[in-house]
């Protein structure tokens, strides 16, 4: 089963790991490590059976060969399910086990945070292996990766408008904002400095407070963002908001946010192009946190926020060039991101040779 699950996308190595003592029952997937280690957080999740956990690790950890591949990386893909409720069945010696496991192999896997790990819990995994990144607040770290990933945001969006308006300038643009947590309040700074028109939403009304009283932008329900009549629709709360029902109730030009997933299947891709409109892919445009951790390897120097931003700013250039060829090719824009990854790892495999 394992094996048949790997070969479509030929994943490299699958890890069980297993300590009845400690209650610790995880797995690890190296989906490529072509461009580098292969990078990604570990998630802890009760999944209902083994083979889901193994479905969503494997899932998880491709995505991030692309995501690192696009961002330009020298980093593969990877990613670490534990299996157990995060709430009640996580032990620092469970989470220290997992790092010798880790450990073990020997830098190709590199982890972080993700669903259900938080610092402290990699300060337990980081007690047995240096290949941890992302403690926000330990010396070196990166710290919070919203600024960064907003600052990516943004480049996209200015390329995105400039494919679908002529101008890279958002001024006087209308912009539907779905969701104003971390990432969409730095947003927010920019595209105030970038003098656009900002409608957002959000189901949390202290977000929804804190947004009308730095930026005094206008609400809506959350709801009624689809129906705002806009220029760019950005979807920066939670996965597949666009969907076969919203699609056709967006009337903007371009749908470029921070969201992970953003289209609920592809067939909402080809429906984007049909439609004559402009989506920058999302792992593309929201890999400004990835980079920002980037700059922490220890292979790098050591953190550089400079350096980093600097990086992410590339980001504009990458979905201009995305674009360029999806409008060449009559291809969706996502599926053009994956086969600029794709090409970038053979390139890289080809070399070695
Ligand atoms: P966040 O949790 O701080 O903000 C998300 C906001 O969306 C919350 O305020 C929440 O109340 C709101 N929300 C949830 N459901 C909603 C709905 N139906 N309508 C309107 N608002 C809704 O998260 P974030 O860090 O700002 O990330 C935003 C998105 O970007 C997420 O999908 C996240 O996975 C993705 N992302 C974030 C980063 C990062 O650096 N933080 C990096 C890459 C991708």
């Amino acid at each position: 089963m394992t094996f048949k699950q790997m070969q479509p996308s030929n994943f490299e190595q699958v890890v069980f790991c297993q300590d009845d003592r400690v209650g610790l029952r995880a797995i690890i997937s190296i989906h490529s490590s072509v461009l580098g280690p292969a990078t990604g957080g570990t998630r802890m999740w009760d999944y209902g059976t083994e083979a889901e956990a193994l479905t969503d690790v494997l899932r998880l950890s491709e995505g991030m060969t692309y995501k690192a591949a696009m961002a330009g990386l020298a980093w593969g893909g990877g990613k670490a399910v534990l299996i157990g409720d995060s709430k009640t069945q996580k032990t620092p010696a469970m989470l220290q086990r997992f790092g010798e496991f880790v450990d073990r192999l020997g830098g190709n896997y590199i982890t972080a945070k993700d669903v259900g790990i938080g610092a402290d819990d990699l300060r337990q995994v980081k007690l047995k292996t240096r290949h941890v990144l992302g403690i926000e607040g330990d010396p070196g770290s990166s710290g919070d990766p919203s600024p960064a990933t907003a600052w990516g945001v943004y480049q996209g969006m200015q390329s995105s408008a400039l494919a679908a308006f002529g101008t890279r300038s958002l001024k006087g643009l209308k912009i539907a904002l779905q969701g104003l947590g971390s990432v969409s309040y730095y947003l927010l700074d920019y595209l105030a400095q970038a003098e656009a028109a900002v409608v957002g939403c959000d189901i949390d009304l202290a977000m929804v407070d804190r947004a009308v009283k730095k930026f005094g932008i206008e609400i809506v329900r959350p709801d009624e963002i689809y129906d705002v009549k806009c220029d760019i629709f950005s979807p920066s709360a939670l996965g597949a908001s666009v969907n076969a029902k919203t699609l056709p109730r967006i009337q903007a030009k371009v749908i470029a946010g921070a969201a992970n997933n953003q289209l609920a299947t592809p067939d909402e891709g080809h429906e984007i192009m049909r439609r004559g409109m402009i989506y920058a892919p999302d792992y593309v445009i929201n890999g400004g946190g990835l980079i920002n951790i980037y700059y922490e390897d220890p292979a790098r120097g050591g953190y550089s926020k400079t350096r980093a931003f600097e990086h992410v700013a590339k980001i504009g250039q990458t979905v201009s060039e995305i674009l360029e060829r999806s409008q060449a090719e009559n291809i969706p824009s996502q599926i053009v991101a994956n086969r600029m990854a794709d090409e970038r790892i053979e390139a890289k495999r080809k070399s070695r040779l």
